[in-house]
C-alpha cells in the first residue's frame, strides 16, 4: 500500500511532485534545524485518489491518525484538549504554487470547551474567542460553501466605527454565537464540534478545492497540468494574534522587483497570515521589525541568510511570531519580476553561487518577452493621481472598470481595460486576466493582486491609498477631489507606482532598443547581454526568421537571426499586384498567361534582391507560391452582388472584367480549400508560375553577392510531386549560373511518413507545423481556436493548444519518423521548423530534442527563441549527438 502520510522529518525539498511545493519545503526547513512548527503532509497521491475515485483511498485515515498521534505526544497535548488544546491548520500546497487558489483553515481544535482551555493556558480570553471565531468563519466559508460575506457583514454590524482589534473578548464570543447562528442556518448543521471531524472535513475540502473553478482557471493560464492534485499540510498551530509582541509577515530575499539584496517584505502585529495577503490592514515595512522585536529581526536575517545559500535563489517567507518567538511557515523559491530574474542570475554568478549555465535556465523566454514590452513615454502632459506601490512592472491604460465581470465584458469587446478594486481575492481572477492592468487601494507587495499579477507578467500598481474607492458607485476620488467614473481612461506605471488620468503614450523598452543595437548599460540590459551571449555560446540549434520584406530581414539580423527559414512569397502579389494575379487566372491564352507572368518577374526580383541584401552572406530559404489561388481574387457574394447590380441597372451591362472574374471565382470555388489547389500542387497544374518564381530568384541571387539562395517547396505530399518541379527548378537554376539548395516542406502526414523517399529529392525539411498539425488532427486551423478549443481545454483533451505547442504524442511523433528516415536517405540533410511553433519555448526544447538544426520565428521572437535554444542544450535530458 502506498505511504500516503509524511511527517516533516521525513520529506525534503525535491520530493515537490509528492509533498506539494509547501510541504517539501517545510521539510527541507524543519531538516536544517530552522524553527518549524512541527506537522506532516498528506500526499498528492491521496488527493488524486480522492479525486479520481471520489473517495479516501483505503488506509489513509489509519496513517493520518497515528502522525496524529505522534504530533499530539510530540506536542504534549490532544487535538482539541479541553483544558489545553493542541490546534492545527490545515493547509493546501501544490507542486506548483497557486496563491490564494485553494483552500486553507486554521485553528482547527477550537469548540466551546477547548476555547475555554485556550484562554486559560494563553491567559488571553480575546485571543481565544478570536481565534474560534475565524475559524467558524474559514471553516464555514471553505468546508461548508457557505458566502463568506454573511460572516464579514455580522463582523460589521457589531464593529460599527470600530476597528477589529478593538472588539473585545465578549465581543467575539458574541459573534461566535452570531457565526454558528449563520452555520446552522446556511448550512443546515451545527459547526462541528469534534475536532477529529472538523480536521477531516476540512482535509477533503483542500482537495476538493483542487476543482474551484478559479483554480482551474489559474491552470489553465499558468500551463499548470489539472491532473496533478493539491498535497495537505497539517501544522501546530503558532499564533502571530497573540498581542502586540505577536505578528505575521511574508518577507523575500532580495527584491522581487528589481533583484536589488536587502530587506523586502511587510509585517503586521498582532495578526493571522490571512491577514496580510488579504490586504486587510495595512502592513507596515519588515525594517521595522527590528525596533518591534530586535532579536527576531536578527534571526530571521540569519535564516533568510541560510535559505538564499541552501536554495541558491531568491527565497520568499511566510513568517509568525508568537510572544516573541520566530516561527517560519513557509519558504519557496521566489516569484520575482522577469527584470529580478535577469539581475539576480547574473548576480548569483557574482557570488558564486551559481555557474553562467545555471544562470541560463534561471531565466525563460517568456520572461525576456516580457523585458521587451513598451514602457511609458514622458508622463508630463498626463496629471498624475497618485502613487501607490510598483507592484508589477510595466505600463497599461485603458478604461477603469471596478469588478471583474465588467472588465471581462469589456475586454471581450476589445477595450483595453484597467481593473480597479479595494483589493483582489481569488474570484477577481477572470477580471485580472482580461485587464491590462490592476490598481488597488489597499495592500502591499505581498497582497493578492501584487502576488498574482506578478506571476501573469501583468502591470500593478497596489497599495493607492489617497484613493477613495467606491465599488458600488463604481467610482474612485483621487486627491484634490479628482473623480474617476468607470469608463474613464487611466494609465498604470507598474514600475514606479504612478497612477495617471487618461492615456499615457509608451515607449520601447531598453531590452527592446538593446535589441535594436543600443549598447548594454542599465543593470538590466547588461545581465540580459551576458545571459543572451551565454545561451548563445551553448545552444546547438541555430534561429532563423520568417520575414518577408527587407525591413523584417533586417529586423531578424539586428536580432540575431542566422538567416531566413521561411520568405512567404504569397504576400508579396497583395495590393496594387492583386491585378496581376488576377490577369493570370484569367488567362485564356498561352500569350496572356506569359504577359502576366512576365509583368510578376520584375516585381518578385525586387522584392528577392532587396531581402537578399538585408542578409548577405546568410541563408534565406524562398517558398514558392502556397496558398490556393482564390486568396488572390474578390469574395464570391461580394463580387454576384456588383454583377447583378450592374445587369439590373437600366441599359448598362456589368464590367466585361468583373463577370470574367466572377466566372473564374466560381470555376475556382472549392469546399475546402485548405485542403484543395495549393502549393506544390499550383505549380504542377499553373504553367510557368513557379518557374517565373525561380527565375526571379536567381536573378537577384545573381545580383547579390553572398546571397544564398534555398528554395522551399510547399504542401509536397509525394516524392514524385518534388521530383517534378525540382527538374525544372534545376534547370533554370543551371541556365541561370546559379547554385541553390532545393527542398521542402513536411507539412502533411504523408510527407512525414514517406519522408525517405521525400529526401531523394530534397536537400532540406523544413516542417510547416501549422498546416501539420491542421492535417494530424483534422482540425482547421482557421476555425477551430475559437468554435470550441475553449471546452476542449476545460475537459482536458489538451493542456495548450496543439497549434501553440507541439503535440509531442501525435505531431511530434510524425517529426521524429520524418528526422529520422529523412536522414537515413541523406545524412546531410538539413532540418528546420517554420510553423507558429518555431518561436515557442517548448516547441523549442522539442525540437532541439528530435535533433534539428534550426528554428526558424517571428522576428520579434527571435531573442526568445535565442536563449529557449541555449536553456534546452543545458536542460533536455534526451540531448541529441549531432
Ligand atoms: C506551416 O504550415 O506551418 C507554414 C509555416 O506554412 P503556412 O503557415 O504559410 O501555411
Ligand atoms: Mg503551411
Amino acid at each position: 500500500m502506498p505511504k500516503y502520510v509524511y511527517d516533516f522529518t521525513e520529506g525534503n525539498k525535491d520530493l515537490k511532485d509528492l509533498l506539494g511545493g509547501k510541504g517539501a519545503n517545510l521539510a527541507e526547513m524543519t531538516n536544517i534545524g530552522l524553527p518549524v512548527p512541527p506537522g506532516f503532509t498528506i500526499t498528492t497521491e491521496a488527493c488524486r485518489h480522492y479525486l479520481g475515485h471520489g473517495g479516501m483511498p483505503e488506509g489513509l485515515e489509519g496513517e493520518i491518525g497515528e502522525h496524529l498521534a505522534a504530533l499530539e505526544e510530540r506536542m504534549g497535548k490532544r487535538l482539541g484538549q479541553p483544558d489545553d488544546p493542541l490546534l492545527v491548520s490545515v493547509r493546501s500546497g501544490a507542486k506548483f504554487s497557486m496563491p490564494g487558489m485553494m483552500e486553507t483553515v486554521l485553528n482547527i481544535g477550537l469548540n466551546d470547551d477547548s476555547v475555554l482551555g485556550l484562554a486559560k493556558q494563553s491567559g488571553n480570553d480575546r485571543f481565544a474567542w478570536d481565534s474560534y471565531r475565524r475559524l467558524i468563519q474559514m471553516f464555514g466559508k471553505t468546508v461548508l460553501g457557505i458566502d463568506g460575506e454573511l460572516f464579514e457583514d455580522a463582523m460589521d454590524d457589531l464593529k460599527g466605527e470600530r476597528d477589529d482589534t478593538d472588539l473585545d473578548a465578549a465581543d467575539l464570543q458574541r459573534l461566535v454565537e452570531t457565526f454558528k447562528g449563520i452555520v446552522r442556518e446556511r448550512a443546515g448543521r451545527d459547526f462541528p464540534a469534534d475536532p477529529r471531524e472538523q480536521m477531516d472535513l476540512a482535509v477533503r475540502a483542500v482537495f476538493d478545492s483542487w476543482n474551484a473553478p478559479r483554480a482551474i482557471l489559474y491552470r489553465r493560464q499558468e500551463r499548470i497540468p489539472a491532473d496533478l492534485g493539491t498535497a495537505v499540510n497539517i501544522v501546530a498551530m503558532v499564533f502571530g494574534n497573540m498581542g502586540p509582541d505577536s505578528g505575521t509577515g511574508v518577507a523575500f530575499t532580495r527584491d522581487p522587483g528589481s533583484g536589488r539584496q536587502g530587506v523586502y517584505g511587510d509585517y503586521l502585529r498582532n495578526a493571522q497570515g490571512e491577514d496580510v495577503v488579504a490586504g486587510i490592514r495595512n502592513t507596515v515595512p519588515l525594517q521595522e521589525l527590528e525596533t518591534i522585536n530586535p532579536a527576531a529581526y536578527r534571526e530571521l536575517l540569519d535564516i533568510m541568510a541560510t535559505l538564499e545559500r541552501h536554495y541558491r535563489d531568491l527565497c520568499d517567507i511566510e513568517f509568525t511570531i508568537e510572544r516573541g518567538k520566530l516561527w517560519m511557515l513557509q519558504t519557496r523559491v521566489g516569484k520575482r519580476t522577469a527584470a529580478a530574474a535577469f539581475c539576480i542570475a547574473t548576480q548569483l554568478v557574482d557570488e558564486g553561487l551559481i555557474d553562467m549555465d545555471e544562470a541560463v535556465t534561471r531565466v525563460t523566454g517568456d520572461q525576456l518577452a516580457q523585458l521587451m514590452f513598451p514602457r511609458f513615454a514622458a508622463t508630463a502632459g498626463n496629471r498624475r493621481l497618485t502613487t501607490g506601490m510598483n507592484a508589477s512592472p510595466g505600463a497599461a491604460a485603458g478604461r477603469a472598470v471596478f469588478s471583474s465581470e465588467r472588465a471581462v465584458e469589456l475586454a471581450g469587446r476589445g477595450e483595453a481595460v484597467i481593473l480597479v478594486r479595494r483589493e483582489t481575492n481569488p474570484d477577481d481572477l477572470a477580471g485580472m486576466i482580461a485587464a491590462q492592468g490592476v490598481l488597488t487601494s489597499r495592500g502591499g507587495k505581498t497582497s493578492h493582486a501584487a502576488v498574482v499579477a506578478r506571476g501573469m507578467g501583468k502591470t500593478c500598481v497596489c497599495g493607492a491609498e489617497e484613493l477613495d474607492v467606491d465599488l458600488h458607485a463604481r467610482r474612485f476620488t483621487a486627491p484634490g477631489g479628482v473623480v474617476v467614473n468607470e469608463g474613464d481612461v487611466i494609465s498604470i506605471d507598474g514600475s514606479t507606482g504612478a497612477v495617471y488620468l487618461g492615456e499615457v503614450p509608451v515607449t520601447a523598452s531598453p531590452v527592446a532598443e538593446y535589441f535594436e543595437g543600443e549598447p548594454a548599460e542599465d543593470e538590466l540590459v547588461l545581465a540580459v547581454d551576458r545571459i543572451m551571449t551565454h545561451a548563445d555560446s551553448v545552444r546547438r540549434l541555430a534561429v532563423r526568421a520568417n520575414a518577408d520584406t527587407p525591413e523584417d530581414a533586417a529586423r531578424a539580423r539586428r536580432h540575431g537571426a542566422q538567416g531566413i527559414g521561411l520568405c512567404r512569397t504569397e504576400h508579396m502579389f497583395l495590393g496594387e499586384r492583386r491585378r496581376l494575379v488576377e490577369d493570370l487566372i484569367l488567362a485564356t491564352t498561352e500569350e496572356e498567361r506569359q504577359a502576366a507572368l512576365d509583368a510578376l518577374e520584375p516585381l518578385q526580383t525586387g522584392d528577392f534582391t532587396g531581402i537578399f541584401e538585408a542578409m548577405r552572406g546568410l541563408p534565406v530559404t524562398i517558398r514558392l507560391i502556397d496558398p490556393p489561388l482564390h486568396e488572390f481574387l474578390p469574395d464570391l457574394t461580394d463580387l454576384a452582388v456588383k454583377v447583378a447590380l450592374a445587369e439590373e441597372r437600366a441599359g448598362e451591362g456589368a464590367d466585361d472584367r468583373d463577370r470574367r472574374l466572377l466566372d473564374a471565382v466560381k470555376r475556382l470555388h472549392e469546399q475546402n480549400p485548405m485542403l484543395g489547389l495549393r502549393g506544390v500542387r499550383l505549380g504542377l497544374t499553373i504553367p510557368g508560375l513557379f518557374a517565373m518564381q525561380v527565375r526571379a530568384i536567381a536573378t537577384a541571387a545573381r545580383r547579390v553577392e553572398g546571397a544564398r539562395a534555398e528554395i522551399m517547396i510547399p504542401l509536397v505530399g509525394a516524392v514524385q510531386e518534388l521530383e517534378i518541379v525540382r527538374e525544372e527548378a534545376e534547370r533554370i537554376l543551371a541556365e541561370a549560373g546559379v547554385e541553390a539548395a532545393i527542398g521542402t516542406m513536411i507539412e502533411m502526414p504523408r510527407a512525414a511518413l514517406t519522408a525517405g523517399q521525400i529526401a531523394e529529392a530534397a536537400e532540406f525539411f523544413s516542417f510547416g507545423t501549422n498546416d501539420l498539425t491542421q492535417m494530424t488532427w483534422g482540425f482547421s486551423r482557421d476555425d477551430v481556436e475559437s468554435a470550441f478549443f475553449g471546452k476542449y481545454l476545460d475537459l482536458g483533451v489538451f493542456g495548450v493548444s496543439p497549434f501553440e505547442s507541439v503535440d509531442r504524442e501525435g505531431v511530434g511523433r510524425l517529426m521524429r519518423i520524418a528526422v529520422e528516415e529523412g536522414r537515413r536517405t541523406r545524412p546531410d540533410l538539413k532540418l528546420g521548423i517554420c510553423g507558429e511553433h518555431g518561436g515557442d519555448p517548448d516547441s523549442i526544447h522539442f525540437c532541439h530534442e528530435i535533433g534539428l538544426d534550426y528554428v526558424s520565428c517571428s522576428p520579434f521572437r527571435i531573442p526568445v527563441a535565442r536563449l529557449e535554444a541555449g536553456r534546452a542544450a543545458l536542460t533536455c535530458a534526451e540531448s541529441d549527438t549531432r
